[in-house]
């Protein structure tokens, strides 16, 4: 009998006892290979020597200090390291515990800004159906997700989604990815032009879709599209990387692949590796300047915002990442990732689509190669999968199909960034051993 809420009921968790480096160990000595990061979150593995190094450092100066009273010299560093790495811009950091407080957060910051600037009409908040902004209850307004939304959708704020940008569902035939990815873009502009032009406030997406979808990379042209709506409506353009972000697709943010530049940068999971809980918002030097020379403060807080425990796992993750040139073996081991997938399943009748970008790629899962049917959701295949990983020692991330049972369950793998080919290859191995036993 445990006291402690698990996220399932009825689940039946081994105890983590120990992490080093891509593996986890549980109480019993078994061993996990982390091949999804628990999701997405670590980014430099377990147990690294040089986090550890840093966090004790920070715990023998101070853990904590309210930000009311005092800065501290780790949240500075943090603050001024992610500035000097952010796309053109952003140039102010707001540092908190984790995704979903990153998105109240900007969602409020975009609020603000209109009310600050004499545009209190503009409220509306578009985000995409296929898509998960986090669990409070204003990032879960934002975000599409029916299953996690419908029982809570009494407390949440009235919200509008547009379609994703998902080619294997949603491209015609014959129709090229660019025009699909201006198409889909467009609905942007239709939703804008419905609400009315001067009542909405920001446009919510992942870059590359992590949680509901399973590394959905965007069409090519998608975002640079978004981006000119946006600014041809005055919308602010807000970019959830909780998941996609901090190097995981090879890049330190993934809008850099897209070549364009948010208005509000939302950060979490890698930022901290799993070091310690944090998130940030990285926001424009136009919202900056509204908040100061309006109010003069932004209208939030929370008591554990800037934590210097938390910003000392941040600054030292992202020094590591740095200095062992960690992104070029992303893009290496992500390369060789892709090219093993395509091997073990690219023939598969139960395996739809690969697809997915540096060390965050996914399979789709589908009853029908021919006709893209998913599994009946009944049937459970992603856990079925994961209850099969686990038993052959692999952790991966999957997922059961979420729009209205057109989309395929899948399987999200997302190692961290120093895992080396053989890590890659016994992922790819074991996961196709899992999936043989679970179908
Ligand atoms: N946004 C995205 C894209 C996510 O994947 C998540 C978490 O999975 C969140 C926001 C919420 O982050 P957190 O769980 O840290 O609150």
């Amino acid at each position: 009998m445990t006291h402690l809420l698990h996220r399932s009921i009825q689940s039946d968790l081994p105890v983590a006892a120990r992490g080093e480096g891509v593996f986890i160990y549980d109480r019993d000595g078994k061993v996990y290979l982390d091949a999804s990061g628990g999701a997405a979150v670590s980014s430099l593995g377990h147990g690294h020597p040089d986090v550890l190094k840093a966090l004790h450092a920070q715990l023998d100066t101070i853990a904590y200090a309210h930000t009311g009273f005092f800065t501290t010299e780790v949240a500075e560093k943090l603050a001024d390291r992610l500035i000097e790495d952010a796309p053109e811009g952003l140039d102010k950091v707001y540092l908190v515990s984790g995704g979903s407080e990153a998105m109240e957060a900007a969602l409020k910051m975009a609020r603000q800004y209109f009310v600050e600037t004499g545009q209190p009409g503009r409220r509306h908040v578009i985000a995409r159906r296929q898509s998960y902004h986090g669990n409070t209850l204003g990032a879960l307004a934002a975000g599409g997700n029916a299953l996690r939304r419908t029982q809570f959708s009494p407390l949440l704020i009235e919200t509008h989604h547009i379609a994703p940008c998902y080619a294997y569902r949603h491209q015609h035939e014959g129709e090229s990815l660019e025009n699909y990815g201006a198409r889909a873009a467009g609905e942007l502009e239709d939703k804008i032009l419905e609400l009315g032009e001067d009542q909405v406030m920001a446009f919510v997406a992942e870059p590359v879709v992590g949680a509901t979808s399973g590394a959905v990379p965007p069409a090519p042209g998608y975002f640079r599209k978004i981006r000119e709506i946006c600014d041809r409506y005055g919308v602010l353009l807000i970019l959830d990387e909780v998941m996609c972000g901090m190097g995981r697709t090879g890049t330190l943010h993934a809008c850099e692949q897209e070549g364009i530049s948010p208005d509000l940068l939302v950060i979490a999971k890698g930022l901290g590796g799993g070091y310690q809980p944090i998130g940030a918002v990285l926001l424009s030097g136009r919202i900056f300047e509204a908040f100061e020379q309006g109010s003069g403060f932004f209208q939030h807080g929370h008591t554990y915002m800037g934590h210097p425990m938390a910003a000392a796992a941040g600054l030292a993750v992202q020094d590591i990442i740095r200095r062992d040139n960690l992104l070029a073996n992303v893009m290496a081991m992500g390369a060789h990732l892709t090219d093993c997938l395509a091997q073990r399943f690219g023939q598969d009748p139960r395996v739809g689509d690969i697809r997915g970008r540096g060390l965050f790629q996914a399979i789709e899962l589908v009853e029908n190669k021919e006709t893209k049917a998913p599994f009946d959701p009944a049937f459970k295949i992603h856990a079925r999968i994961k209850r099969e990983a686990m038993q052959r020692g692999l952790m991966v991330y999957p997922m059961g199909g979420t729009i209205d049972g057109r989309e395929g369950d899948h399987v999200l793998i997302a190692p961290p960034f120093i895992a080396t080919k053989t890590d890659i290859e016994t992922i790819v191995d074991r996961l196709g051993a899992a999936v043989d036993a679970a179908t």
